[in-house]
């Protein structure tokens, strides 16, 4: 049984600021970003919509862009004739069937082109203060090294988590777990002997040799010492 309530409040005092890092001012821009941010990263983006925005202002100036002319505009985000087309039907949905407004519910924002329960959730957090659990690559990696989950499915993993998490903390729960996978539990090479959450992760623990009953911190400083301790015997300082 892990101790959510210790695990919460590492990664509270961890990533104090944690919070979403593309650049937005209302949900429809959100919504675009989010679209463009698959397979790129959030600075390249960024990059990318400072000028898109001030070209494209409403739903209306999706669903009327000529595909072409959009795909060129997104392009350095990768992927862009799939981004392109969803951005065009997305438009064309949200003037059809909510005004251009982009709605606040997740069972009708996964019903447009190209969005999915994780970009629902990014949004709902993000630009309207709903709580959601937004599982990405990090997300997905960070709670299954944690042992939080047994499912790689992330819709499964959104409901483990949903049972863990109290609801308030959802979003930044999120916020908080991709800046973790991002700047120390790596997809490779993960930084588990800087990690603060070492002692509550299963992954960690093993690959470090520190599972299995006792403090890890004081296995993980004999193991130095050790290991220090053979450095000398191999260079004639010890017995
Ligand atoms: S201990 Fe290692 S595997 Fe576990 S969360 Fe930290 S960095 Fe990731």
């Amino acid at each position: 049984m892990k101790d959510m309530a210790a695990i919460l409040e590492i990664l509270e005092k961890s990533y104090p600021n944690a919070k979403c890092s593309l650049d937005f001012t209302d949900p429809l821009e959100l919504l675009v970003a989010t679209v463009l941010s698959a397979q790129c990263t959030d600075e390249r983006v960024n990059r990318v919509s400072k000028d898109l925005f001030k070209k494209y202002r409403s739903a209306q100036d999706y669903a009327s862009a000529p595909l072409q002319e959009l795909e060129e505009d997104i392009r350095p985000t990768g992927f862009f004739r799939n981004k392109a087309k969803s951005l065009k039907s997305c438009g064309i949905s949200l003037m059809e069937r909510f005004h251009g407004q982009v709605p606040r519910t997740l069972d009708e924002l996964v019903t447009l082109p190209g969005i999915g329960r994780k970009t629902a959730n990014v949004i709902l957090g993000t630009a309207f203060d709903t709580p959601g659990i937004v599982v990405d690559t990090h997300v997905g990696r960070v709670v299954q090294r944690l042992g939080l989950t047994r499912h790689q499915d992330p819709v499964k993993i959104e409901f483990d988590l949903m049972e863990l998490i109290p609801r308030e903390r959802w979003t930044r729960f999120s916020h908080e777990l991709i800046w973790h996978g991002r700047q120390i539990c790596t997809a490779r090479n993960p930084k588990c002997p800087q990690c603060p959450l070492l002692e509550h992760c299963d992954y960690g623990r093993e690959a470090l040799g520190t599972r299995g009953g006792g403090d890890p911190v004081a296995r993980r400083a004999k193991s130095a010492a050790k290991h220090q301790l053979a450095g000398l015997r191999r260079k004639g300082g010890g017995r």
